[in-house]
């Protein structure tokens, strides 16, 4: 019933997610969305105050692992473990990414991942928008014909986009794996199919390949070059760093991980120099002005509801502008789902997804920690007090 009530939220200082500050006014949810900001509430309306918090759109991460979870036993995966149990494993990934202010990810990608996204849009689980692309194609996965085959089989299959491995990990080197010709298949039968591509790109050469072969966007990039970033700007290709999560995460959680394929000590040494490699790579990637940079953790088992640590580490160790980050997490991730006319910022006609602060993460970066207000598609998911 009260979500058929219009919504009021009172609120002080709003991030609208492109760039705009709006201060002291209300915004008006009628159903899912956002019908008026400014002027007086409607009959009946239901009014949350905000005025004690910071409040922009609910953030994005283009890159979230979301069924991948430690155990019962305490390692990755969990050793013979039931199909019930990694479930609902990835149920408390929903909703404790859900209730960190991000209210939509893209997950590249799992089988699995298609019945919590459809479960979690009917609205019987809380959790973030997923997008998925279920399983994802990499070098052995056929020549060009046979990825093009794959493509259209996963858009059959329900993909939100396609998901491709153009390289090794950052634990093996980050060399090209897929072909040109591999690359040029997969991403041109997608764009033909109305579907995007987000390609594991680490070395320069598989990135420069994945941009020449118009694929949507490039993850990771370790190794990406002044030139190959010049590409990208030209070509209008995203690029999705993912520098203050996933390798922290992984050397946090070391002995969870250690000992399952390249996961061995020599993988680790890999990683524990990659965090400072991935830093200045990003720094190199904020002199190309025109360069997308979009917002995705790569969040792994350990990771979920730890989202907002990649916005720390952009602003506090990455140089990035505050603003410049906060856009990345909203109004630009949510253009590069294609999704920049519902999603990602604070105007009317968009998704009601807002997200409330315990202080200004733009002031204080540690602030993104603290959704203390969380509302996805006019639902009020999370409304705690302040000063927890
Ligand atoms: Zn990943």
């Amino acid at each position: 019933m009260a979500q058929n009530r219009p919504i009021v939220l009172k609120v002080s200082t709003v991030y609208d997610g492109r760039g705009g500050t709006i201060r002291n006014t209300t915004i008006v949810v009628e159903g899912s969305k956002i019908t008026r900001i400014g002027g007086a509430a409607p009959a009946g309306a239901l009014t949350y105050d905000l005025t004690a918090l910071t409040v922009s759109p609910g953030w994005i991460d283009t890159h979230s692992h979301i069924g991948y979870h430690f155990g019962d036993d305490g390692r990755n995966g969990g050793r013979g473990e039931g199909p019930a149990k990694s479930t609902l494993r990835a149920v408390d990934n929903a909703v404790m990414t859900l209730d960190a202010g991000f209210t939509t990810i893209q997950s590249p990608g799992q089988l699995a991942d298609k019945d919590l996204r459809d479960a979690i849009a009917r609205g019987i689980i809380p959790g973030p928008r997923i997008l998925t692309s279920l399983q994802p194609l990499m070098e052995n996965s056929g020549p060009p014909d046979k990825l093009r085959e794959l493509v259209r089989e996963r858009k059959a299959q329900g993909a939100d986009f396609i998901k491709l491995f153009a390289s090794k990990s950052i634990r093996e080197g980050g060399a090209q794996t897929m072909t040109d010709e591999q690359l040029q298949a997969a991403c041109g039968e997608a764009k033909a199919l109305g579907l995007r591509t987000i390609v594991h790109a680490h070395s320069a050469e598989s990135a420069k390949a994945a941009t020449l072969a118009g694929c949507t966007s490039i993850e990771h990039g370790a190794y990406i070059t002044d030139d190959v970033f010049t590409l990208m700007e030209e070509r209008g290709t995203y690029y999705d760093p993912n520098i203050g999560l996933v390798l922290q995460n992984y050397l946090e959680n070391k002995a969870k991980f250690l000992g399952q394929g390249n996961y061995n000590e020599e993988g680790f040494a890999f990683m524990e120099k990659g965090v400072t490699i991935v830093r200045d790579t990003f720094k190199k990637a904020l002199t190309h002005k025109k360069l997308k940079i979009i917002y995705g953790t790569d969040a792994v088992a350990g990771a979920h509801g730890r989202n907002y640590e990649e916005f720390i580490v952009r602003v506090r160790d990455g140089g990035q502008d505050p603003m410049a980050a906060l856009i990345s997490a909203t109004s630009l991730s949510a253009e590069s789902l294609g999704l920049g006319d519902q999603i990602g910022s604070l105007a009317v006609g968009m998704q009601a997804d807002i997200v409330g602060f315990d202080g200004d993460p733009l002031h204080d970066v540690n602030a993104a920690r603290r959704a203390v207000f969380v509302m996805k598609g006019g639902k009020v998911y999370e409304h705690l007090q302040p000063g927890r």
